[in-house]
C-alpha cells in the first residue's frame, strides 16, 4: 500500500510540471489542469481535472470500472492538494480580475 502510494506522488510530482506548461491563461485552469489518481484495483493511474477531483467523492477507474474512493485516506494527500491548487487558481484569477478592473 506504502509502495503504490509513493509511486503515485512521484508521478503526480512530475504531471504537474508538464501540465502548467501548457497552462494557458484565459480559461478556467481547474477544468483543463488534470491529476493522476491511482486505481489500486488495477495499478494504473488516470488523469482527472482537478474540479473532478475537487467535487467527487467517488470516481469509477476507466480501465478496470472500480470505485476510485477519494474519501479513503490513500487518497488524502492528492485530494489536499487538488484542492490547495484549486485554491490558488480561484485566488489568482480573482486578484487578475481586481487587477483588471482597476485599470480600465
Ligand atoms: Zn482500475
Amino acid at each position: 500500500m506504502t509502495g503504490s502510494r509513493h509511486q503515485a506522488l512521484n508521478f503526480s510530482g512530475e504531471a504537474f510540471v508538464l501540465e502548467k506548461e501548457r497552462m494557458a491563461c484565459d480559461v478556467d485552469t481547474g477544468a483543463v489542469f488534470k491529476h493522476p489518481v491511482h486505481c489500486f484495483g488495477c495499478g494504473q493511474a488516470f488523469y482527472f481535472t482537478l474540479r473532478k477531483i475537487a467535487a467527487a467523492k467517488k470516481l469509477t477507474c476507466p480501465l478496470c470500472g472500480s470505485d476510485i474512493n477519494l474519501t479513503d485516506e490513500a487518497y488524502g494527500f492528492v485530494v489536499a492538494s487538488v484542492k490547495e491548487t484549486i485554491a490558488l487558481i480561484d485566488q489568482s484569477s480573482r486578484d487578475l480580475q481586481r487587477t483588471t478592473a482597476y485599470t480600465h
